[in-house]
């Protein structure tokens, strides 16, 4: 008994230990023992509870009975969720575990229940809940806002492509017909004149100059917008470039009577690699800055080694002027867009406030910088440093400024140019210059030109039809091998591909409207230079072109084992086959029918190999072919076939020159 009771109390205390309540129900469901966990729960003291219904504290009395009902009848059930109410209201979340309990003969007395407190756990579920639908809600905000974002930007990157090829389009449909009035109004100005015409056509050009000025910087500053602005790595003389460059204010600044001063550190390799057009931009923005808002003193243009490894240097550029200066609150404001230091600037002054905006852009975009110092009405300095490759290459593309040289008379100078206002221009300008000239209209012409006259240069106009400036530079060097100067005229000289003009094997370009002294200078220093003229018009008979065999007889040697029959038979093959084919291949083109250009050129195709011409030739037949079999008529087309007919023709020239040979020696 003693025992009895020990365990009795031991199991009691047991039950009131557990924190979840504890509770038996007779078979009638009024309870008949709990633990304290119960009362506390309930908030109703045990006494009170005792004998009373059960299922009154739940918050769904009948959900309870039913589950109470199962215990019955399957002895037991686990887990199943229901609430119970305090008193006062609180709730508390309980999972119901029952099971029936009986007498010593098997006769159910009642049910034993154990309510588990999940109040916890059900609040870090709910919370584990929420969360999860807030991380997909989140997701599916993300999702959408990356398509809104990309959809956005694929709008964006249209607009700015869009914006792009307008202004492109517009600058070149502005800058054509402007080439021609400031051309022209440029040469009625060297005409007699009332001082009242002067004026008049003078304000013609300024506002000419300034509106391409415009058109230029709007193209530049849409160009770094769409990140479009590109940086050549060329080698190039700083001092030259610089000397040329201040060359252009030398009169403005004498005008004005300034001083010029050039400070140049002697530390500077000769020649850097880097982007000698673009610096040409900074420093010509800044120096027409500083002459526009100087009228008395000095102008300082100085560049000092900072630093210096084995692969690059720095350098600091300073612009330094006396003129107005900048009032201290605008000075941060000038490097934006439109922006100028006072309202009175334009119509004082002219510009439009785009010009530091680019320069910085330029400066930066190169991973340089630039800043400015200044005080009103004693002056400006900005400096900016860029970092510039070292190299051992030769210099490319220098400017060289030469004066008007009396001597230098019956220069011969063949103008590609198809438009007619601009061929006028040209005509008039070189023969103000006292020089020769010729107009081709376009790349194809100029090339029948070259074959049946000399000439010591080519200015040469990059956009036009049926045969363009590359290709026809391409066909020059190529073809007719040879090396004559060729200056590019572009409508566009911030978007100019300079590298595909230099690929194509172009010497040099100037921009349109075309500066006088600039193409003088230019024309100058590339016909003085022997290396690059190789064949001069002093040396009278010997013709401009110098044409390098094209033809190889190796291959033919091996076949024939040097047999000269053979070897006539096969030459004289060839001279009777490939003419008729050309010319077939060239009527073909002309009348659009592919299926005999195919037909012809495929017959020319192997005659390349057996008689040693270049393969490129064979590649460009190929092309053709490919066209002919597309029945297609891309603008490469003309080019091609040209190139095909000149190398046809150079090489029955040289295999007639063969023949005969062979024929005289086996006499
Ligand atoms: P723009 O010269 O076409 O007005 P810029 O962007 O080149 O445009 O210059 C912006 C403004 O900065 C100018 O309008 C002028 O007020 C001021 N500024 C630039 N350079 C100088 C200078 N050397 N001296 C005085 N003010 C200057």
């Amino acid at each position: 008994m003693e025992t009895l009771i020990q365990e009795s109390g031991y199991a009691r205390s047991l039950i009131e230990a557990s924190l979840d309540p504890l509770v038996t129900i007779n078979i009638k469901g009024k309870i008949t023992d709990m633990n304290e966990a119960l009362a506390n729960i309930t908030g109703i003291t045990r006494k009170q509870l005792n004998g009373t219904d059960f299922f009154v504290y739940f918050t769904e009395p009948q959900k309870a009975r039913e589950v109470y009902r199962e215990v019955f009848a399957k002895g037991s059930v686990s887990d199943f969720p229901l609430t119970l109410r305090h008193k006062k209201g609180k709730l508390t979340d309980v999972l119901f575990n029952g099971s029936v309990y009986k007498d010593e003969g098997g006769n159910v007395l009642g049910v034993v229940i154990v309510a588990r407190d999940v109040t916890e756990q059900k609040l870090v579920e709910k919370e584990l809940t929420e969360a999860k639908v807030f991380a997909e809600l989140a997701t599916a905000i993300a999702e959408e806002a990356k398509r809104k974002a990309e959809s956005a930007a694929s709008i964006a990157e249209d607009a700015v492509k869009s914006k792009q090829q307008f202004l492109s389009n517009m600058s070149h449909e502005i800058r054509t017909p402007m080439n021609a009035i400031i051309g022209f109004t440029k040469v009625m100005l060297k005409t007699d004149l009332t001082a009242k015409q002067k004026e008049y056509l003078t304000a013609i050009k300024m506002s000419g100059d300034a509106l391409i000025a415009l058109i230029n910087d709007i193209l530049d500053l849409a160009k770094v917008d769409a990140g479009k602005m590109t940086f050549v790595q060329i080698p190039f003389k700083m001092t030259v470039s610089l000397s040329a460059m201040l060359h252009l204010f030398e009169t403005k600044i004498q005008e004005k009577n300034l001083a010029l001063i050039k400070e140049y550190d002697p530390n500077i390799p000769e020649v850097l690699l880097g982007d000698a057009v673009r610096l040409h931009q900074i420093i010509l923005n800044l120096v027409s800055n500083a002459v526009k808002f100087t009228t008395t003193g000095k102008i300082t243009v100085s560049v000092r080694l900072l630093s210096e490894d084995e692969e690059t240097v720095t350098l600091e550029f300073a612009v330094t002027d006396t003129g107005i200066g900048i009032p201290a609150n605008k000075i941060d404001k000038i490097f934006e867009n439109f922006q100028q230091a006072t309202s009175g600037t334009s119509r004082l002054y002219g510009g439009t406030g785009l010009g530091l905006a680019i320069v910085k852009q330029l400066v930066e975009s190169q991973n340089g910088s630039i800043r400015v110092k200044s005080k009103v009405n004693e002056g400006s300095a900005f400096s900016f440093i860029l970092s510039f490759g070292k190299t051992k290459e030769q210099a490319q593309l220098e400017p060289e400024p030469a004066e008007r040289d009396t001597e230098i008379k019956n220069i011969k100078v063949l103008v590609v140019e198809d438009i007619p206002l601009n061929q006028l221009l040209m005509k008039t300008m070189l023969d103000d210059f006292g020089f020769e000239r010729d107009i081709a209209a376009n790349g194809r012409i100029a090339i029948e030109k070259l074959q049946n006259k000399s000439y010591d240069i080519i200015l040469m106009d990059l956009q036009m039809p049926e045969m363009n400036g590359v290709e026809a530079t391409a066909i020059i060097r190529n073809n007719l091998n040879s090396r004559i100067p060729i200056i590019a005229l572009t409508a566009d000289v911030t978007t100019v591909d300079l590298e595909k003009c230099k690929a194509a094997g172009m010497n040099d370009y100037v921009a349109k409207p075309v500066d006088e002294r600039l193409l003088y200078s230019k024309i100058i220093g590339l016909v003085k230079k022997p290396a690059r003229v190789k064949t001069g018009k002093n040396k009278g008979s010997v013709p401009e072109i110098k044409k390098e065999r094209c033809t190889n007889l190796h291959y033919l040697n091996y076949r024939t084992k040097s047999d000269p029959v053979l070897m006539m038979e096969m030459i004289s093959l060839y001279l009777e086959q490939i003419p008729p084919l050309i010319n077939v291949m060239k009527q073909s083109v002309n009348d659009k029918d592919w299926d005999l250009l195919y037909s012809a050129v495929h017959k020319i195709i192997p005659s390349f190999s057996i008689m040693g011409i270049s393969t490129d030739f064979e590649i460009v037949a190929k092309k053709v072919l490919e066209f002919a079999s597309m029945q297609q008529e891309p603008e490469e087309m003309q080019g091609f076939v040209l190139q095909l007919e000149m190398i046809c023709v150079q090489a029955c020239s040289e295999l007639t020159e063969e023949l005969n040979a062979i024929k005289n020696k086996n006499l």
